[in-house]
């Protein structure tokens, strides 16, 4: 493919998923812009990206520190805001937290505890969403539901971080309707914390759905998506 053909695919593909959320937004009694999309681009290079971004992909999420570093840097003229969407390893929250506006993988609160002194050395106030283990996969991160209760309060004491919701990955070998059902424990799970927890913490966003299964997040109340490898679906390069 040459690089035209790049271009006019990743506009459509980008096109495709903007139309699809906002009709999953309007099913499910919401407006479209109530729902954000994180465009994940840990499958390709810059050269790709730019596109994404002239298309107007303005928030973009990386799983990877050690792959975000290099595309900030490389990126670094374009109005653009990073998430970091996967495991952020304790040697790594430093340089990457003044280059994200949001980490969606917070994961203990030991984890979030170190990121709370890193954030504070900084002088940063990173947003976070704390990542919970719908699935029970022991092979999974993040929080048990039954932990959360009992964190939420710690959590409000941290001075630097802030929580701002849950988010969760919907088992692996799932289909969209099983992802439902991931899906809406979160939803329930938040539903019943927001009753008995705090000043500090406020757990207003909901980050599910990925490429498979992000229509189905938001009818379920994601208010964030994570979509990849659907932007760029019909491109090689
Ligand atoms: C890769 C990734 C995504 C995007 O997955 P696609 O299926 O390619 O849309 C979303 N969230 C996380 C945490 C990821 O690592």
């Amino acid at each position: 493919m040459n690089a035209p053909q790049i271009r006019h695919r990743i506009a459509q593909n980008l096109a495709e998923v903007r139309e699809r959320m906002a009709v999953a937004a309007v099913r499910s009694g919401r407006r479209p812009d109530e729902v954000l999309l994180v465009a994940v681009t840990k499958y390709v290079g810059v050269e790709v990206m730019e596109p994404l971004i002239d298309a107007g992909a303005a928030v973009l999420g990386e799983s990877r520190p050690q792959q975000l570093w290099p595309k900030v840097e490389a990126l670094a003229g374009r109005s653009i805001q990073w998430h970091i969407i996967g495991q952020l390893q304790r040697n790594k929250v430093r340089r990457t937290l003044p280059l994200v506006v949001m980490i969606h993988s917070g994961e203990s609160l030991r984890h979030l505890q170190a990121v709370d002194r890193i954030a504070g050395e900084l002088s940063l106030r990173p947003r976070v969403l704390l990542e919970v283990n719908t699935s029970g996969d022991a092979t999974k991160h993040g929080f048990m539901p039954h932990e959360l209760p009992q964190a939420l309060p710690e959590l409000a004491a941290l001075s630097h971080v802030e929580v701002r919701g849950l988010m969760c990955m919907a088992g692996l070998e799932t289909d969209a309707e099983a992802a439902r059902r991931d899906f809406s424990a979160l939803r329930e799970l938040r539903d019943r914390l927001r009753g008995s927890c705090c000043d500090r913490v406020s757990l207003d966003e909901l980050s599910m759905g990925m490429s498979g299964d992000y229509e189905v997040a938001i009818e379920e109340g994601a208010t964030i998506v994570r979509v990849g490898s659907a932007l760029f679906e019909g491109i090689s390069w």
